[in-house]
């Protein structure tokens, strides 16, 4: 099977999927959207009511703030992978639970053995958490996590994790803007442009 029509197969198993509660309480699941190539993958938490009702992730105010943040360091949000720790929104707007995360995990994983980013994005808490624990890391909080990168594998894919604030978190604690610009700025743009050097230094030996 090609990595598309695989892609595609995933997908349509996450609309119909009853592995969780979250099934119950959905409007449409939200499995994620970019392109299959991208070298950078964004991983929030669940979907909110407007990711709900849309069925596309990061589309309600979050998002909003997520696509400056990416123009602010001169990407486009259609360049990157957008997914979320569990594909079905949680009533309320709380956080998965566990059990959830874990039913959901299996989909995560497919999408990174698929699209094989060479940099994840954990947004927030939970994307950090169960990504550290994906990778092997040890996970002790977000004020530490953030900012660092780490060299893992996750699904035989080896790549660059870093986490940052939850776009929505900075939206309700004006105080967590700051950080989470200076983590863009100062963390995830040098990564990016690491990407670009690394793909042009091949070039050059190739043609030496
Ligand atoms: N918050 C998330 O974590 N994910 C979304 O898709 C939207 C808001
Ligand atoms: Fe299935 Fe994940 Fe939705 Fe739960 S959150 S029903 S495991 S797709």
């Amino acid at each position: 099977m090609s990595s598309r029509e695989d892609y595609e197969s995933l997908v349509s198993i996450i609309l119909s999927c009853t592995k969780c509660p979250l099934h119950a309480s959905r409007t449409r699941a939200v499995p994620g959207e970019g392109p299959l190539n991208a070298s950078i993958m964004f991983v929030g938490e669940a979907p909110g009511g407007s990711e709900d009702l849309e069925g596309r992730p990061f589309v309600g105010s979050a998002g909003k703030l997520l696509e400056s943040l990416l123009s602010s360091i001169g990407v486009e949000r259609s360049q990157t992978y957008i997914t979320n720790v569990v594909k079905c929104r949680p009533p309320g707007n709380r956080e998965p639970f566990d059990g959830e995360v874990k039913a959901c995990n299996p989909y995560l994983r497919r999408q990174i053995s698929i699209i094989k980013p060479k940099i994840i994005v954990a947004l927030g808490r939970i994307a950090g958490k169960t990504l550290y624990e994906m990778a092997g890391l040890k996970w002790s909080s977000i004020r530490v996590a953030r900012g660092k990168v780490e060299r893992v594998r996750v699904e035989g894919v080896d790549l660059m994790l870093t986490v940052t604030f939850h776009p929505a978190a900075a939206l309700y604690n004006p105080g967590l803007r700051g950080e989470l610009e200076n983590d863009f700025k100062n963390v995830i743009a040098p990564l990016i442009r690491g990407l670009k050097t690394a793909r042009k230094t091949t070039l050059e030996e190739f043609f030496k």
